[in-house]
């Protein structure tokens, strides 16, 4: 009720007591001034930016006594009827509540006759966007030819759902959110007037609040004035609002980046304690990444909503974290609080996601991946040294001479110039598997495959020798689909391992060392159309042997990630 009374107190009398909409002003005062002014006006906009404001004062300087005129004098009968809300010949329609068809027809026998004691009849539609297609239809005819004694004001928050058949009758004003300054500027007036105090951190977080509408921070101001003494600081507002505090918003950003679970949830049962809003709270938490984000990006000053001090303490934040962090936990909180919305537990809502986030880790951006690939890759030395650790010396030396001789790039190769062009995308590791690496218990990692292969081979050497050195033959080792696909360039090196037996015995072995069951597959040139085992055409076996290559197995140990795809493309000239 008291929001009522202090939005009807302060509601503008005159064009210069309008908050913002600048240009909008001028275009309809001049044609005022110029008695130009259209028989049918549109005002679009976002609520409580001053449709029904600028309808009425229209009303008021096209009555007016001493007019038309765009300073309405506000003393003679129609400007006081209209201020008052008695004018007999200004109609303001609902158009929620008067849709259909038949009303169009009762207004329209209203507009029949002249104006009763005024100069013209105006029909002010508020929220015209509701009328039927039927009302609309109606309408139209009398949007065509209106009557010269006749206005027609209309007001939507939603102009694209207007026919275009009625847009195009009428002179359309589109009215914007109205910018933090003039709000501030505004509010602080109206708390000069008042007589109360206002703190420039509290004035600064009703303007957040309003976002860009007039009518929602008179509200809001309403709210908190009546609530606080004078002088009323930031905290009142947080109070009344049912905000949550600032430096808990920027703690719980600060913990979502930092991955600080503990601290995550435990501010946010504090916020939960203290009757936080939490369609607010979410939106605050938006900001707060939205702002670091622009930060990151730079040049975006003008786009900052955010306090002074605010902002410093988020720049500071920033610098430990990269831009694709930032922007893909500013996605997983946006999907957050479109969840929220069907939330019926938005604690638990909250808290799952939180975890969520905290679990995506930092992303790190492909080109510096790739610059700590080019480090890598100029670090190695002359001669490729086996990257192998845990196995005996002679496992050591046996199997760098196989990785050497079955490589068909050699490292040499890769550090030629001009280089072939390697193109990878890294693939987070599983979030599971993140999830196990930062909690309490150590656990023992799952071993891969193709990174683990040398070190297999040295523990099948101490159980089966023949075998060990067999598979030290191998130009590729993959596992695909529970198989482990072993590739041999000459037959002869898998000749007895391809056995039935023999793959029993090595599946056997496999899972033991890798605790996987995996179906041993032997390829080479003779059985590889035969088997099923799809062909492996020269540009994917040189793809496998790059994915082998001990500089990329290093890679995926420095990223901590998998290679996902690698593309080979002619050399830069
Ligand atoms: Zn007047």
């Amino acid at each position: 009720m008291s929001y009522l009374v202090f939005a009807r107190k302060y509601r503008p009398q005159t064009f210069e007591q309008v908050v913002g909409q600048t240009p909008v002003v001028k275009t309809l005062q001049n044609s005022l001034k110029r008695d130009r002014v259209a028989h049918a006006l549109l005002f679009s906009g976002v609520r409580g930016v001053g449709k029904t404001t600028l309808a009425r004062l229209m009303a008021k300087s096209l009555n007016c006594q001493e007019g038309p005129t765009e300073v309405p004098c506000n003393e003679c009968p129609s400007c006081v009827e209209i201020s008052g809300g008695s004018a007999l010949d200004l109609l303001e329609i609902d158009g929620a509540s008067n849709r259909g068809i038949q009303e169009v027809r009762e207004l329209k026998d209203k507009i029949k006759f002249m104006p009763t004691s005024s100069r013209y009849k105006i029909i002010i539609i508020d929220e015209v966007h509701m009328l039927t297609n039927e009302a609309f239809n109606a309408l139209l005819k009398t949007l065509e030819e209106p009557p010269a004694h006749v206005y027609f004001i209309f007001a939507t928050t939603e102009l694209h759902k207007i026919p275009v058949t009625i847009l195009s009758r009428c002179q359309r004003f589109e009215l914007r959110r109205v910018g933090s300054e003039e709000l501030s500027g505004h509010f602080h007036k109206l708390a000069e007037m008042e007589g109360v105090e206002l703190s420039k951190p509290a004035l600064s977080l009703i303007v957040r609040e309003a976002d860009g509408s007039v009518r929602d921070g008179l509200s809001l101001l309403d709210q908190v004035l009546s609530y606080g003494e004078s002088p009323i600081d930031d905290n009142d507002v947080v109070e009344v609002l049912g905000l949550v505090k600032r430096e808990v918003v920027l703690s719980i950003a600060e913990a979502l980046l930092t991955g600080d679970r503990s601290k995550a949830l435990s501010m946010l049962a504090d916020a939960f304690g203290f009757g936080m809003d939490v369609k607010r709270f979410i939106a605050d938490l938006l900001e707060c990444f939205r702002t670091l984000l622009l930060i990151k990006i730079g040049n975006c000053e003008q786009l900052l909503q955010q306090s002074d001090e605010d902002t410093e303490q988020l720049r500071t934040l920033a610098q430990t974290h990269p831009v694709e962090s930032i922007h893909h936990k500013l996605n997983l909180l946006m999907q957050t609080a479109d969840d929220l919305r069907f939330s019926f537990q938005p604690r638990l809502t909250l808290e799952t996601s939180f975890l969520s986030i905290i679990s995506a880790g930092d992303v790190i951006g492909v080109e510096t991946l790739l610059g700590k690939l080019d480090n890598a890759l100029d670090s190695l030395p002359e001669q490729p040294a086996v990257k192998q650790s845990a196995t005996s010396d002679t496992a050591k030396s046996e199997a760098a001479t196989e990785e050497k001789k079955s490589e068909d790039v050699s490292t040499e190769e890769l550090r030629s110039s001009p280089p072939p062009k390697l193109t990878f995308t890294l693939e987070p590791v599983d979030q599971i598997e993140e999830a196990e690496s930062q909690s309490e218990e150590p656990i023992q990692p799952r071993r891969d495959v193709r990174k683990d292969w040398l070190e297999f081979i040295a523990f099948l050497k101490k159980e089966k020798e023949w075998m060990a050195q067999s598979l030290q033959q191998t130009v590729s080792v993959r596992e695909d689909n529970k198989e482990l696909l072993l590739e041999f360039d000459d037959p002869n090196d898998c000749f007895v391992l391809r056995s039935k037996e023999n793959r029993q015995i090595l599946t056997e072995y496999v899972l033991d060392f890798f605790q996987q069951d995996l179906n041993v597959r032997i390829i080479s040139p003779e059985n590889s159309n035969g088997t099923g085992v799809q062909n492996l055409d020269e540009p994917k076996r040189r793809r496998q042997q790059l994915a082998n290559h001990q500089v990329v197995r290093m890679a995926e140990e420095i990223f901590n990630g998998r290679v996902g795809d690698i593309r080979i493309s002619e050399p830069n000239k």
